[in-house]
């Protein structure tokens, strides 16, 4: 055959032009600092394993139950009977995968469902499901900003938001963190024709700070700009509905796209835009992280949609929420521990150490007490920090809260964090 002969031509060693470099070499002060870390005898910060889940405050790590301080489980949906129940009605009428993108083949019932929930939830007339927070912002980032146009992004924003910019043709424009000055100096720069996208976050979740959205949002207009929300860290526990900070400061009719995730409040995975603008629809087609990939496994949908629903009635379990915040913070705050807000603003609450390795002892320190917090280091962090961040859970109970505190206070004390 031509492609036998093709082989036989081939020599059995072909001659190499240049040395094989390995492209690994790059990460080889990485993996060095890495191996400091592990050698030191503390357990990778960034290996964890749950060997398997109790609650959405409890977990077996090792071995051994501990109290769960660092996921996103805010609003403590995991377990909820209705939204597992969902989820496995959808199991058992869809199977267990959609097998296309949303685009093709991989739209079921239960994703439109599950728009629908959000179009009521958010009371907007556009909402597009995707398969990650991450891809929401990656999609709509990207699309709806192009060439010759601009973006001006909080230099504190989230990795999607930097990556959505990346990916897209438009000029970025950063400005300091929560600075409305900045942001109207920034924008006032720039040359009035072109379209313009400001993009915030309700709450930025490595300080747990929230933004001016108010006077940020006026000072966009002002400029012509349109404005993008990612409200990722707030659903559910902000403002009169549970919609976020923007709702909160009552934005409602000022902000073009709010972007969320199913990862965090909602208790599943998925991401999503709502929007009220005429045209929102035709993201369908040109948004790239919406069209080439798969969509959400329909079990993931139908718990979505059921955990959607019951955060529109969710006014205990938001009280409880912010109750154990500021049981939380306050307790940390009393013991003389480095916090990034005086008061608490959203349901993170960091505590600022001086270096990696402080932080990952006092994190080893509360693993082996039995309490789970993440660690946060840049690039993640602003301004180089290290953090311990923990988040809240609305199914926290006073008890577990004063239980926690004193595990912070015992570990402070041992690293001598805290005097
Ligand atoms: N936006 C923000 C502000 C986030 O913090 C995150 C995740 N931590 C995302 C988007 C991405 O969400 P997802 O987990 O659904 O990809």
């Amino acid at each position: 055959t031509e492609t036998g002969l093709q082989a036989e031509a081939l020599p059995a060693e072909p001659a190499t032009v240049a040395p094989e470099r390995d492209l690994f070499d790059k990460f080889a002060p990485l993996i060095a600092e890495r191996q400091a870390l592990l050698d030191s005898g503390v357990r990778d910060p960034f290996g964890i394993v749950m060997e398997e889940v109790k609650s959405p405050t409890v977990a077996v790590i090792k071995g051994r139950e501990t109290i769960l301080l660092g996921t996103y489980n805010y609003m403590g949906m995991t377990f909820d009977p209705d939204v597992i129940a969902a989820g496995k009605q959808a199991f058992d009428r869809f199977g267990s995968g959609t097998n296309g993108s949303r685009a093709l083949n991989g739209t079921f019932h239960d994703h439109m469902e599950v728009e629908q929930a959000l179009r009521d939830f958010y009371g907007m007339s556009g909402a597009i499901v995707f398969s990650t927070g991450y891809q929401a912002n990656l999609g709509v980032i990207s699309a709806i900003a192009g060439k010759g146009e601009y973006i001006i992004l909080d230099a504190d924003s989230h990795a999607s938001i930097y990556d959505g910019c990346a990916m897209g043709n438009a000029e970025i424009v950063r400005f300091r963190h929560n600075s409305v000055e900045d942001l109207d100096k920034r924008l006032g720069r720039l040359p009035k024709e072109p379209g313009k996208l400001v993009v915030l976050e309700g709450v930025y979740s490595m300080l747990g700070d929230i933004a001016p959205l108010k006077e940020m949002v006026a000072v966009a207009k002002k400029h012509g700009a349109m404005v993008l929300v990612d409200e990722a860290h707030s659903m559910g526990f902000f403002g009169p509905n549970g919609r976020g900070v923007y709702e909160d400061q009552e934005l409602e009719d000022q902000v073009d796209f709010v972007i969320g995730t199913f990862s965090k409040s909602v208790g599943t995975v998925g991401g999503f835009c709502v929007s009220n603008h005429p045209k929102f629809e035709i993201l369908r087609f040109v948004c790239r992280p919406y069209i080439f990939t798969a969509s959400l496994p329909p079990a993931v949908v139908a718990s979505a949609t059921a955990s959607i629903r019951k955060l529109m009635h969710a006014k205990d379990k938001r009280a409880q929420l912010w109750a154990n915040t500021r049981q939380l913070h306050g307790g940390l705050k009393q013991l003389g521990f480095r916090l990034p807000t005086d008061t608490p603003e959203s349901a993170i609450v960091a505590v600022i150490l001086d270096d990696q390795e402080t932080a990952v002892r006092m994190w080893h320190g509360l693993l082996e007490a039995g309490l789970y917090v993440n660690v946060a280091r840049p690039p993640a962090t602003p301004a180089g920090m290290f953090l311990l961040r923990c988040s809240v859970c609305a199914e926290h109970t006073p008890e577990q809260m004063a239980k926690v505190i004193a595990m912070f206070e015992a570990a402070g004390r041992a690293t001598g964090v805290i005097a």
